[in-house]
């Protein structure tokens, strides 16, 4: 099961409708939450996840925004009796305020601390690119690893069925059967996480291939003074991000509080986003994966 759910998405300061920062993404059995700001622990319950399933914490920066929220889910984790480890991400340049944050919490989980300062993996799956924001900032791709989808067909011609279909997954050969004789490549998939930057590189790498895309959209087009001057993205810029890495889905979230309507946004996204599907987020929203590329799962 791979989905995000949407904790918040205002930036600097929340509003009545939208919640400082807070995303959840649920893959397969991790649970990743990324950029808890203030509330989050509140706006986990009204999206109806359990704190208990989060297994790891990715913060991109020490910005308030993105990580006031640390000590009260640090603390419900502990109160509901989570006993499995707790990996924390995070830019070494901000061990002391990370340190802090987690020095408020109660303490007694099993949290470990993982600062990191370089673009490359950080854990099984994910790795990290170095983003362009006023204070050190990375953003996160996880992936699935690359695999092959079965071709019923050529399965059934080989006389390969039950059991032996894992067997050949497993070994890569069964007798004489080939596991390329019976199945097509299968690109695993990708979800990019690009939260407060100017653009630069490290987006573009992280939206390379995406099938779910999140990125700031802290401005509209007409004011990319203010994003220039502030190291943030407008819509459009997103856009094109997503764009250049032929990203399946786009997601637009961390809002200046100046816009009432972000669908603004989104229409500005559009023109620049290429074929990728374009949302501005909502606090609650459920965003599913995207189906596999066509292309995939199919003979070449
Ligand atoms: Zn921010």
């Amino acid at each position: 099961m791979r989905e995000l759910v949407i904790l918040g998405t205002a930036s600097q300061v929340p509003t009545r409708t939208r919640n400082h920062n807070g995303y959840f993404l649920r893959w397969e059995r991790e649970g990743i939450l990324f950029d808890p700001g203030e509330g989050t622990q509140r706006q986990l319950i009204h999206a109806g996840v359990a704190a208990s399933r989060i297994t790891r914490i990715c913060l991109t920066h020490v910005h308030g925004d993105h990580c006031f929220g640390l000590p009260g889910v640090l603390s419900r984790m502990v109160l509901d009796g989570v006993a499995h480890p707790v990996h924390l991400h995070y830019p070494a340049s901000g061990e002391e305020v990370v340190r802090s944050l987690v020095s408020l919490a109660t303490p007694g989980l099993d949290l470990r601390l993982h600062p990191h300062g370089a673009a490359g993996p950080i854990a099984d799956g994910i790795d990290i690119e170095r983003l362009r924001h006023r204070i050190e900032a990375f953003g996160y791709r996880v992936a699935e690893p690359d695999g092959r989808t079965f071709l019923p067909a050529l399965l059934e011609k080989a006389g390969v069925g039950g059991p032996d279909v894992g067997r050949l997954a497993r070994d890569g050969s069964l007798g004489k059967v080939r596991l390329e004789d019976v199945s097509v490549p299968r690109r695993g998939l990708r979800f990019a996480f690009v939260m407060d930057t100017a653009v630069c590189d490290g987006a573009y790498a992280l939206a390379e291939g995406a099938d779910l895309l999140v990125t700031e959209s802290t401005f509209s087009d007409d004011d990319v003074r203010l994003a220039e001057q502030y190291l943030h993205l407008t819509a459009g810029q997103a856009g094109s991000i997503a764009a250049s890495g032929s990203a399946s889905a786009l997601v637009l979230t961390h809002f200046s509080s100046r816009y009432d309507d972000v669908e603004l946004l989104a229409a500005q996204a559009r023109l620049t986003a290429g074929a990728a599907t374009v949302v501005a987020a909502s606090d609650l929203d459920r965003i599913p994966f995207p189906a596999r590329r066509s292309n995939d799962g199919r003979a070449p």
